[in-house]
C-alpha cells in the first residue's frame, strides 16, 4: 500500500474523481486541475450530458466531505454545500490569494449602450416580484476571432452571477434582445432556489423553466432576431 501511494500522484486523484463523479451524477464529468488564486471553483454545464469542473490545486487534498458537497452543490446547490465548501476554501485558500478574498467578482454593470443594473431592476419588478436576488455584470470580452458558437449570458451558481457578453452592449442589438438575455439568466438565478431541495438530477431547461421563458412579453421578436443576426456574432 505504501509504495502504490508513492504513485498516488495529483493526476491519478483527479482521473479518480473524474471517474467517481460521472458515476455520481450519471454525467460525463471532466475535471480541470488549475492554479487560478481567485477563482478556486467553477462549476460549467456544458449542453445537458456533460459536466465541466475547474478546481483549483488545493481541492486535490480535500477530504472526502468536501467532495461530497462539490457532488451535490453541481445537481442541487443549497446553503449547506455553498458552507461546506467555503469553509474548506477559507481554511485552505492559497497563502498569496489572501489579499484578494472577497475581492474576486468585479463587478461592472454600466455599458456604453446598456445599463445591466437597471435592466435587471426592472425585469425584476416587471416579472418577478422582486424576488430575484443575484449579481449581474458585463462578462469579459471575448479574445478569440473566430468562434463556433456564442454566449450570450450565463449564470452561476456558485458566486450567484449573472455574466452578460458585452458584444451585446452595441447600438445594433435591440434593447427587448438584451432584454430577454437577461431575463432568460434571471430564470436560472430563480430556479436555482426553488429547486435547490429537490435531489433529483434536473435538465439545464426543466419544463417549467421553457414556460417561464415565454411569460417574457417580446419573446417571440427576441428568438426571430436571435435567429437573424447570431452570424454576425459568430464569424
Ligand atoms: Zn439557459
Amino acid at each position: 500500500v505504501e509504495q502504490l501511494n508513492l504513485y498516488y500522484t495529483e493526476e491519478y486523484r483527479r482521473m479518480d474523481l473524474e471517474r467517481e463523479f460521472s458515476d455520481k451524477l450519471q454525467t460525463k464529468t471532466r475535471i480541470t486541475v488549475t492554479r487560478n488564486r481567485s477563482n478556486l471553483l467553477s462549476v460549467h454545464k456544458e449542453g445537458n450530458d456533460q459536466v465541466h469542473l475547474r478546481v483549483q490545486e488545493i481541492f486535490l487534498r480535500a477530504p472526502q466531505p468536501v467532495w461530497e458537497a462539490i457532488g451535490t452543490f453541481i445537481v442541487s446547490p443549497s446553503t449547506k454545500t455553498r458552507r461546506i465548501i467555503r469553509d474548506f476554501i477559507s481554511q485552505n485558500r492559497p497563502a498569496d490569494a489572501l489579499k484578494k478574498s472577497g475581492r474576486t467578482l468585479k463587478l461592472t454593470t454600466q455599458g456604453v449602450y446598456y445599463q445591466l443594473d437597471s435592466i435587471y431592476q426592472a425585469l425584476n419588478s416587471e416579472y418577478f416580484n422582486g424576488e430575484v436576488k443575484c449579481h449581474i455584470s458585463w462578462g469579459k470580452p471575448y479574445l478569440k476571432k473566430r468562434k463556433r458558437s456564442i454566449s450570450f449570458g450565463n449564470y452561476d451558481g456558485f458566486s450567484n452571477l449573472i455574466k452578460i457578453n458585452p458584444s451585446l452592449d452595441h447600438p445594433k442589438v435591440p434593447d427587448y434582445f438584451i432584454r430577454y438575455i437577461v431575463y432568460h439568466e434571471m430564470l436560472h438565478a430563480k430556479l436555482e432556489n426553488v429547486l435547490k431541495q429537490k435531489t433529483v438530477r434536473r435538465a439545464h431547461h426543466p419544463v417549467e423553466f421553457c414556460e417561464s421563458e415565454k411569460k417574457f412579453l417580446e419573446y417571440e421578436k427576441a428568438i426571430a432576431w436571435e435567429k437573424k443576426y447570431i452570424r454576425l456574432f459568430i464569424k
